[in-house]
Parts: structure tokens; C-alpha cells; sequence
């Protein structure tokens, strides 16, 4: 791992790492209700400036793996494609909207 690990221009904007797992379970995800999912089928994050902020104050759901609005590195999935993948097991999710 090197310290630009977290390079943002590496993201494919594909947006798995933001669909929430309900309870916990990799079947049952649907898009954090801050994702934008465009018409190209990239993502982009409404609160994308606030959501430490937001998180802070427990306003964003957190399901306990975290992924979203956490560094990716601290993800315990990785993701097709995704660019940061370090090895982990890997999670396949459809971004589609609700
Ligand atoms: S899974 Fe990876 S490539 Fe996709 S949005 Fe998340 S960080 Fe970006
Ligand atoms: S609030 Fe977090 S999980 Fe939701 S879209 Fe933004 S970065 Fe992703």
C-alpha cells in the first residue's frame, strides 16, 4: 500500500462501495439514499463534502462494514473493478436505483 492509496481521480465512480447491505446480508442491497446514479450509470455523492460531518452526527446509516462514507481502505470487501482492491474477499453488486 502506498500513500496515495487514496487517490480520488483512481475511482471508477462506479458507486458498489456506496450500496448498503441490510442487515448485514451481501443479497439484500439497495444505494445509500445519498448516491446519484446518472445516466452513464456512474455515481456521484449529494453530500459528498458534508458526510463526515453527517456521519459524526449519526445521520448516515452505518451497517457495520465499513465501507461507505469511511476510507475505502477500511472496507472489509473489495469490489469488481475497483481500483483499491487489497485482497479482500470480493463483494459483486449491482448499482441500480431503489
Ligand atoms: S467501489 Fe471503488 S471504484 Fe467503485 S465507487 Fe467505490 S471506490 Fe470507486
Ligand atoms: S453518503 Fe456515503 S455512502 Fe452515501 S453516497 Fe455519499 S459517500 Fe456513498
Amino acid at each position: 500500500m502506498t500513500d496515495n492509496f487514496w487517490e480520488e481521480n483512481k475511482c471508477n465512480r462506479c458507486g458498489q462501495c456506496c450500496m448498503l447491505q441490510i442487515r448485514g446480508n451481501p443479497r439484500n442491497i439497495r444505494p445509500c439514499r445519498y448516491l446519484i446514479i446518472h445516466a452513464d450509470e456512474t455515481t456521484s455523492c449529494s453530500v459528498y463534502e458534508r458526510r463526515a460531518k453527517k456521519l459524526a452526527r449519526g445521520e448516515l446509516e452505518y451497517l457495520g462494514f465499513n465501507t461507505h462514507c469511511n476510507e475505502r481502505r477500511n472496507s472489509k470487501n473489495d469490489y469488481e473493478g475497483c481500483p483499491y482492491n487489497t485482497n479482500k474477499t470480493l463483494l459483486k453488486v449491482t448499482v441500480k436505483k431503489k
